[in-house]
């Protein structure tokens, strides 16, 4: 088919957030596209978009110290915070206009404010965090950032992390109070009921098989339902938004920019603390630095988490590895996803991250008791019978071939893959995730669907007023659309 063709008929293959986010934000652009989506499994948001599966964090880098890093010359580098920061901003104001118009209700059931800190120990790491903060304070996006090194504020501000504090190391902590708890599960559902509301077709318990291009160079989807009935849809634009799942149903399109892609399966397990005296000390997210060597994914984190209609804690994620690259997907995944084109690249990155294989086997290895004790540097009071473990989603991280880092180089970024002629799209990787879902999307539909763009703007700027613009160069609009975001999304906190 010719970019020229308006693509009219869609095709989502996997029901999280990420088909959520597109299948809504194509169907505003363009109510008359008819929209199919296939899903493995029974119900939508069940893999990583579950709110058990992901940490629930809105990334706005507003506590992540692994979007900033020191120079050489001391002075501490916040381009890539800035980077997510804005991205987040239009996650915001498009789940804004959707309360807005009544296409998502209640948004204390999927967002709810939280102060968002970061905090370090040692000399070493509170003189760095000092420095971030000059920077990032100084900075439009995180004003109102505060910094405290003194046993009063810190107590304040977090008492379950000081309480039975016996460590003479030095700490600090930043905290902004304009952060999201978002779970990602309840919005990927509410999405999908308003789509179906709208007549899009969603099919559960449909596993795609294969993707091809037809004759007439629309794509052919392989449909094998529960009952094994086997079933061929065809789209003018696929979009495979599975998730851990995608890298093989790209590999399957055959299209040139499939080629040398490989994914690394990363695992996690936190730990949940439900116990109501515990839960109730603790209100924030805080977030540590990751121990040396270890991947920015496993950075450690204390979470008050807001799921069901109850807070509880949520702590880690502790990495682990599992050939898996869904929840719910098979052994085989890892072997199978190895194909001649890829398999230098594969085995490239396998020598060069020797260090974070051994580091996720490690982490596999831990104990409940051994966990608890990496529980303790945050919580020195916790005791063992108020934590759970619980099994949290698979991540597969992006390996391919850059100018940077060579053959097999692991990526830890989202990324966006898509045919020349802009008919498929695949998203595949897992960071910021969830949080930048309508970015990415923004991304795939300016990518597939050039033709239509000159005349979606005026909605595009609807949808997300600072379209096309960065809030970090218009500190005015910044504080206008976060007080108006703010009070339609119930978050009540103003930028300072
Ligand atoms: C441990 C962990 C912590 C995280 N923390 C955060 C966080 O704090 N904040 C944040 O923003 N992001 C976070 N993320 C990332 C975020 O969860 C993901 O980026 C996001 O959920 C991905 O959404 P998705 O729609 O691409 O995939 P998924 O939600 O995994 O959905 C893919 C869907 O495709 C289906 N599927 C797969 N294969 C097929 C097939 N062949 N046919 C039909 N259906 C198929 C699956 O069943 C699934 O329902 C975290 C992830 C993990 C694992």
């Amino acid at each position: 088919m010719s970019s020229k063709e308006t693509k009219k008929d869609v095709i989502l293959i996997g029901a999280g957030i990420m088909s959520a986010t597109l299948g809504t934000i194509l169907k505003e652009l363009d109510p008359t596209i008819t929209i199919k989506v296939f899903e493995k499994l029974d119900k939508a948001g069940e893999e990583s978009s579950n709110e058990w599966n992901n940490a629930g964090t809105g990334h706005a880098a507003l506590c992540e110290l692994n979007y900033t890093s020191e120079k050489e010359d001391g002075t501490v580098d916040i381009s890539k915070a800035v980077n997510v920061n804005e991205q987040f901003q239009i996650s915001r104001q498009f789940w804004s206009y959707l309360v807005e118009k009544n296409l998502l209700n209640h948004p204390e059931q999927f967002i709810m404010p939280l102060p968002h800190m970061s905090m370090v120990q040692g000399a070493d790491n509170v003189e760095f965090l000092r420095r971030r903060h000059a920077a990032m304070s100084a900075h439009p996006l995180f004003k109102g950032m505060e910094f405290a090194e003194d046993e009063a504020t810190l107590q304040e501000w977090i008492p379950l992390i000081m309480d039975g504090r016996t460590s003479p190391e030095p700490i600090a902590a930043t905290k902004i109070d304009y952060g999201t708890d978002v779970n990602f599960g309840a919005l990927t559902r509410m999405l999908f009921d308003n789509l179906e509301k709208q007549g899009v077709q969603i099919q559960y318990n449909s596993t795609v098989k294969d993707v091809k291009r037809a004759e007439d160079g629309r794509w052919e989807v392989k449909v094998v339902s529960g009952d094994g009935k086997l079933a061929y849809h065809n789209a003018d634009f696929t979009f495979l938004g599975a998730g851990g799942g995608s890298l093989h149903l790209l590999q399957k399109t055959g299209i040139p920019e499939s080629k040398h892609i490989g994914g690394f399966p990363v695992s996690g397990l936190f730990l949940v603390c439900n116990k109501e005296e515990v839960v109730n000390k603790h209100y924030a997210k805080v977030y540590g630095k990751a121990a040396v060597g270890a991947p920015p994914m496993s950075v450690p984190h204390l979470d008050t988490r807001f799921i069901d209609n109850k807070r509880a804690l949520l702590f880690g994620p502790f990495a682990g590895f599992s050939p898996k690259f869904l929840k719910t997907g098979s052994n085989m995944d890892l072997i199978s996803s190895v194909k001649p084109n890829n398999v230098f690249t594969m085995l490239a990155a396998g020598a060069k991250e020797m260090s974070l294989t051994k580091y996720l086997v490690q982490q596999l290895m831990l104990s409940k008791d051994q966990r608890i004790e990496e529980l303790r540097d945050f919580v020195p009071t916790a005791k063992a019978e108020d934590w759970d473990v619980v099994v949290a989603g698979q991540r597969v991280q992006v390996i391919k071939d850059t100018d940077k880092g060579g053959k097999g180089t692991l990526q830890f970024g989202t990324e966006v893959v898509t045919a020349e002629d802009g008919s498929v799209a695949a998203l595949l990787g897992a960071s910021p995730g969830a949080s930048t879902a309508v970015k990415v999307m923004f991304d795939v539909i300016g990518k597939c669907f050039p033709e239509q763009m000159p005349q979606w703007e005026s909605k595009l700027k609807e949808m997300v007023p600072s379209y096309g613009k960065k809030l970090a160069d218009h500190p005015e609009l910044l504080e206008e659309l976060h007080e108006a975001t703010a009070k339609t999304l119930k978050l009540d906190q103003p930028l300072s």
